[in-house]
C-alpha cells in the first residue's frame, strides 16, 4: 500500500470536487464531485478506476455531501478509512496577507481563513465549510490549506499596489493578490522540467486559460506580475467574467442604470466575458457559433484575443523578454486557434508557432514553436490537484518532523 495518498478537496458554494491522489506517482486513484448542495436534487458522481457510480437525492449541506462521497469510496471497494490517507489538502482561494505557504490546519487557521471572507465572499466561506466537514469526517488525518494567492504573495509593490488612497487601501486590505497561483507555479515548474532547465534560469509567461483565466510573468522562478487582482475578476476576458474594465463603468451603472451593488456583482462575475458578448461561455460552443457566421461570437473571440495579447505584450516588457510562453487549462490546452492568434505576427520578438505542432492532438506537455525560435512556446497540462497533494504532503511531513 502506498503511503503518499492525499485527499484533495476543492469546496465551492454549492459543490465539492474531490480527488484521491497518489502524490508520489501523480495518479488520481479516485475522484468525484458533489453538486447541488442544499437542494432536493443533489448529485454525487464518483469515479474509481473505470467505474462511475452516482447518488441522487437531497444533500442538506457540505458535511452530508462529503459523507455521501466517503460512502461511495466504500461502495466502490476502496474505503477511505483503510486507504492510509496521509493528508487532506484543501484548495483555499484567498490567503490575504496572512498565508503565503501551505499551512497545516488548526482551529486558529480556520478562524483566520474565515476572517479573510470579506476579501473573497463567494469562496472563502465555502472553503471553510469544506474544511470543517472534512475535519469532522477524518479527525485523525492532518489537513492542510493550500492558497490560490500564495505564489503571488511576493509581487513587487509596484505590481501589487492600486493607485488609490494608501491608508484606505491598507485599512481594507485592498491590493493585488492574484489567483490560480497553484497552477501558475506548477505549470512553470513543469515547463522548466520539459525543457531540462532550472526555473531559476528562465523568464516565463504562463497563460492559464480555463473558465477563469489569468496570466503571469515569472522572473527566474519568482512571480513579478499577474492579471488577477484583489479578486479573480480583474485581467483577462473569461467565460463569464469581464476582466479589466474602466471602474467608471461600475459608477455609471450604479448612478445611471439604477443597478444595485449585487446586480453589478452578478453582471460582472456571471453575465459578462464571453457569455455577455456572445451568449455562451464555453469555448467549444463559441467556436461553433463563429463557424456558423455569428458576428457576436466573432466579436467575443476578438475581444478575448485582444486582451490576451495586451497582457503578453506587457509581460514581455516587464520581464525584459521571455524564454518560455506556456498555455494551460481547458482553453489553453485545447484551442489551437487561441494559441495561434494570441502569438500571431510576433516573429520580431523571437516568438513563433509551428502550425503542424500546434494543431497536433496531444494530452502531454509539448513544444508548439519551431525548434529554431528563440522563445519556447509550450502547451503544458495543469494539474492543480496533484500540486495541492504534493504541497499538503510536504507541509504534513515538515510539521511532524
Ligand atoms: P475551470 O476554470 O472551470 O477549471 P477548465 O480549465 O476546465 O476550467 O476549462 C474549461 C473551459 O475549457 C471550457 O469552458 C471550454 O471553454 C474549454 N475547453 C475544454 N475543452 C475544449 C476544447 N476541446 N476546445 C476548446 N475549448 C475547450
Amino acid at each position: 500500500m502506498t503511503n503518499s495518498l492525499v485527499l484533495v478537496i476543492n469546496s465551492g458554494s454549492s459543490s465539492v470536487k474531490y480527488q484521491l491522489v497518489d502524490a508520489a506517482g501523480g495518479e488520481a486513484v479516485a475522484s468525484g464531485i458533489v453538486e447541488r448542495i442544499g437542494e432536493d436534487d443533489g448529485i454525487v458522481t464518483h469515479h474509481c478506476g473505470t467505474e462511475t457510480i452516482e447518488h441522487r437525492g437531497p444533500i442538506r449541506d457540505h458535511a452530508e455531501g462529503l459523507a455521501l462521497a466517503f460512502g461511495m469510496f466504500e461502495q466502490s471497494g476502496y474505503p477511505l478509512s483503510g486507504a492510509g490517507v496521509r493528508s487532506v489538502g484543501h484548495r483555499v482561494v484567498h490567503g490575504g496577507e496572512v498565508f503565503y505557504k501551505p499551512t497545516v490546519i488548526t482551529d486558529e487557521v480556520v478562524e483566520q481563513i474565515s476572517r479573510l471572507s470579506a476579501l473573497a465572499p463567494l469562496h472563502n466561506p465555502a472553503n471553510v465549510t469544506g474544511i470543517e466537514s472534512a475535519r469532522a469526517l477524518l479527525p485523525d488525518v492532518p489537513q492542510v490549506a493550500v492558497f490560490d494567492t500564495a505564489f503571488f504573495h511576493g509581487l513587487p509593490a509596484a505590481a501589487s499596489t492600486y493607485a488609490i488612497d494608501l491608508d484606505l487601501a491598507r485599512e481594507h486590505g485592498i491590493r493585488r493578490y492574484g489567483f490560480h497561483g497553484t497552477s501558475h507555479k506548477y505549470v512553470s515548474g513543469q515547463a522548466a522540467e520539459f525543457l531540462g532547465r532550472d526555473v531559476a534560469e528562465l523568464n516565463q509567461i504562463v497563460l492559464h486559460l480555463g473558465n477563469g483565466a489569468s496570466a503571469s510573468a515569472i522572473l527566474r522562478g519568482t512571480a513579478i506580475d499577474t492579471s488577477m487582482g484583489l479578486t479573480p475578476l480583474e485581467g483577462l476576458v473569461m467565460g463569464t467574467r469581464s476582466g479589466d474594465i474602466d471602474p467608471g463603468i461600475v459608477l455609471h451603472l450604479r448612478r445611471s442604470a439604477g443597478m444595485s451593488v449585487d446586480d453589478i456583482d452578478d453582471l460582472l462575475n456571471r453575465r459578462s466575458g464571453l457569455k455577455g458578448l456572445s451568449g455562451v461561455n464555453d469555448f467549444r460552443a463559441l467556436g461553433q457559433l463563429i463557424d456558423d457566421g455569428n458576428t457576436a461570437a466573432q466579436l467575443a473571440y476578438d475581444v478575448y484575443i485582444h486582451r490576451l495579447r495586451r497582457y503578453i505584450g506587457a509581460y514581455l516588457i516587464e520581464l525584459g523578454g521571455a524564454d518560455v510562453i506556456t498555455f494551460t487549462a481547458g482553453v489553453g490546452e485545447n484551442s489551437a486557434s487561441v494559441r495561434a492568434d494570441a502569438l500571431r505576427g510576433l516573429g520580431r520578438f523571437g516568438i513563433a508557432v509551428d502550425d503542424a505542432r500546434n494543431t497536433a492532438k496531444s494530452r502531454v506537455a509539448r513544444r508548439i514553436s519551431p525548434d529554431s525560435a528563440e522563445v519556447a512556446v509550450l502547451v503544458v497540462p495543469t494539474n492543480e490537484e496533484l500540486a495541492i497533494a504534493r504541497a499538503a504532503l510536504a507541509a504534513t511531513a515538515s510539521s511532524s518532523a
